[in-house]
């Protein structure tokens, strides 16, 4: 059949790395039903989104209609899970459908995620259900409209089919778009399944999508490596200043390109808290919040030893390199998140940080303390700024210490409108995203969509929409996620 794609797509992965691809097929769905289809997205690849809506059209978002020039892979991948090593993990239950080149002239990979067992499924069903990809979709598009590099979603597809859960529960795809998903474990599988020339065709293909001013440095494939470094940094910087926790940052899941990949058990924070861990199975805390950026840096010293080999011919000398350059991941953390820190108080960016770290330092404590809303206390903050103070206090069980914190920071002239322009009044709260799901599982859509509506147009505050502003009422109790 015809397909009216002003989009052709292209196999480069599965060409250049054919040792990192099994050529496969997604399973056949009883009966697709397209749930939510990301328009402008759509747009932005190419896509006509009235044809995704036609029954062929869908069928080519779960891989069931496989377009011309896409040969469907599962791709190869080792990693650390929760710090211990698995030598193949891989695509158990995805499928690299093909590259598209955007309208910007990017490739961005299409993906699916539920479409069955794989040659990498191991126990598990290949299988994936309604409630965690619409969450993955509403938390991916929520971070994109706030700025944080992220995959995206293209669309979530019901497929017909009951998949065994603790309950049966419906099936879905997610259609997931990414500028690649070549994660720090492709490189841990390449290094130990393969020559050094399989390595560097990994490298030197993430270098071309990714890195290309590497390609002209003296040592390429050590600016490689630092450009990574740079971009896990200022991404986990981001996630900090939203307050996100991603949940499950195992060296697979964490992206070369430096978008935020894999919306598992991730969460939000509500009240400040450092030590804030939602998913079910992270009993020791390994990712909660503020490990976050440890663990990130634990991460990259994993690509590191991967890379070894590139790096120098003396495999000591490589070490040392990859030493020195790992030694920038913790300043070009904290400066991201310094300055984003300033953005969130109104600061001026060249705001001496002798002058901005006690205030930054001194907020967070009192937040901490007083288990305040993180998101709602940075967006009432501006009111603050421009003299309206009594909703930023009212969250305070003891206002004279914010009080005493406000005079000091006041002192500053902190711009209000920059503020407002960096700290969202729209997060993916919670207990609204579970509201959400729950409507959409029993059949209403209304709230799903509802809510990605809000989160799609975060800094700008609506009437009517308190309900999507504040925290979680108190019943809703304390919140575990599940992958
Ligand atoms: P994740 O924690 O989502 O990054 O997944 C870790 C590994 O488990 C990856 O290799 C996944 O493909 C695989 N996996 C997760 N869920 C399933 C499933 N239901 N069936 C098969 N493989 C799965
Ligand atoms: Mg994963
Ligand atoms: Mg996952």
């Amino acid at each position: 059949t015809a397909i009216p794609l002003t989009l052709t797509f292209g196999g480069r992965f599965a060409r250049e790395l054919e040792e990192l691809a099994v050529p496969w097929q997604a399973e056949e769905a009883p009966d697709p039903q397209l749930l939510v289809l990301n328009e402008p997205l759509a747009g932005e690849l190419g896509f006509d989104p009235a044809w995704l809506r036609t029954p062929e059209g869908t069928r080519l978002l779960i891989g069931n209609q496989i377009p011309e020039g896409a040969t469907p892979v599962a791709q190869a991948y080792a990693g650390h899970q929760f710090g211990g090593y698995s030598p193949l993990l891989g695509d158990g239950r995805a499928l690299l459908l093909g590259e598209v080149t955007d309208i910007h002239g990017q490739l961005r990979d299409i993906h699916l995620k539920g479409s069955g067992r794989t040659p990498f499924a191991r126990a598990g069903d290949g299988l994936a259900v309604v409630g965690p990809m619409l969450r993955e979709y509403i938390v991916s598009e929520a971070m994109h409209a706030m700025g944080v590099p992220t995959t995206r979603s293209l669309a979530v597809v019901a497929t017909g089919r009951p998949v065994r859960r603790e309950t049966m529960l419906p099936g879905a795809v997610l259609t997931r778009v990414a500028s690649s998903h070549l994660r720090v474990g492709s490189f841990q599988f390449a290094r130990v399944n393969g020559e050094t020339d399989l390595l560097r065709r990994l490298a030197d293909h993430a270098i071309s999508r990714h890195y290309r001013d590497a390609a002209l440095a003296d040592t390429p494939y050590l600016a490689f490596f630092e450009a990574v470094i740079a971009a896990q940094a200022s991404l986990v910087a981001q996630w900090m200043l939203v307050g996100f926790v991603h949940g499950v940052m195992n060296t697979d899941n964490m992206a070369i390109s430096g978008e935020t990949i894999d919306y598992g058990p991730c969460a939000f924070m509500d009240a400040f808290n450092p030590g804030a861990v939602y998913s079910s199975i992270d009993a020791d805390g390994r990712y909660a919040y503020a490990n976050q950026p440890v663990i990130a840096e634990w991460n990259l010293t994993r690509l590191a030893e991967a890379l070894l080999p590139l790096l120098h011919e003396d495999q000591d000398q490589a070490v040392a390199l990859a030493v020195e350059s790992l030694g920038a991941f913790r300043a070009q953390y904290s400066a991201a998140w310094s300055a984003g820190m300033k953005s969130k108080l109104g600061l001026r960016p060249d705001t001496h940080d002798d002058v901005a770290s006690p205030l930054v330092d001194g907020v967070l404590a009192l937040l901490q303390e007083g288990r305040v809303d993180y998101t709602s206390f940075f967006r009432s903050l501006a009111s603050a700024a421009r003299g309206t103070p009594e909703t930023a206090r009212s969250m305070f069980a003891d206002p004279g210490a914010f009080d005493a914190w406000s005079a000091r920071w006041l002192a500053l002239a902190p711009d209000a409108d920059l503020m407002d322009r960096v700290n969202p009044v729209y997060i993916p709260r919670n207990h609204l995203v579970e509201e959400a799901l729950d409507s959409a599982i029993a059949g209403d859509l209304d709230p799903f969509n509802r809510l990605v509506d809000v989160l799609a147009d975060p800094y700008t505050q609506r009437p009517g929409l308190e309900r999507y502003a504040g925290p979680a009422p108190e019943d809703f109790g304390s919140y575990r996620t599940f992958c």
